[in-house]
């Protein structure tokens, strides 16, 4: 398989050619046709294997087929991920298949200020990627709003479970339109985990590796 048979924009393909990416990982060709149609996604797969372009190149597909800008305070997209670090990695590797196309990726994570995030919101984003606990915080105080959101991701769900972050998600999910496309990531499939995923996904296509 090659990314020109998954069905993405040719703009985009010529983004992973500069980037050196010859072949798509396995999760990457069973995730990206699928999620192209407008499927929700149960993604089984851990690090290393590729899953954040498997996420981000539909995304960005949609985003830049049909371009339209978030009202203030809104997003198109969500991607949450359970650590800073993870989130900082999401929001380059998001940076870098866009390539040189304008695309607006608001960082959301605790531990840092306030003022700088809420002004980055202000002006409505293509993208957010945050933790959820500080996404939570936005919302409460009305810096973010979810009801403009087309996309939603849940990556590393299972370590989410960990960190005991399933009360959060709950409440962020719950302020999603019931209109729009989910992706849940995981490592592993065990009970709670499976719970989480049919409560936020419509019909999912599963792909594991
Ligand atoms: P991830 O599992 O998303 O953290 O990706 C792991 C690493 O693989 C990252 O450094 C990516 O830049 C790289 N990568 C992802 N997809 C491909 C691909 N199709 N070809 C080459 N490298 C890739």
């Amino acid at each position: 398989t090659q990314f020109s048979d998954l069905g993405l924009a040719p703009d985009l393909l010529t983004g992973l050619e500069t980037a050196g990416y010859t072949t798509p990982s396995p999760i990457q060709a069973r995730v990206i046709p699928a999620a192209l149609d407008g499927r929700d996604i149960m993604g089984i797969a851990q690090t290393g294997t590729g899953k954040t372009a498997a996420f981000a190149l539909p995304i960005l597909d949609r985003l830049m087929g049909l371009p339209r800008r978030a009202g203030p305070a809104a997003c198109r997209a969500l991607i949450l991920a359970p650590t800073r670090e993870l989130v900082t990695q999401i929001a380059e590797s998001i940076r870098k298949y866009a390539g040189s196309r304008r695309l607006s990726v608001t960082v959301i994570v605790g531990g840092v200020k306030y003022g700088p995030q809420i002004r980055m919101l202000s002006r409505g984003s293509d993208i957010i990627v945050a933790t959820p606990g500080r996404l939570l915080d936005h919302m409460s105080s009305g810096t973010c709003r979810l009801d403009e959101t087309e996309m939603f991701v849940l990556d590393e769900a299972d370590h989410m479970l960990d960190l005991g972050f399933v009360k959060p998600i709950r409440r962020i999910v719950a302020a999603l339109p019931s209109a729009r496309q989910s992706m849940f990531f995981s490592a592993t499939m065990a009970g709670p985990i499976k719970g989480l995923a049919d409560s936020m996904l419509d019909r999912p296509h599963f792909a594991e590796v």
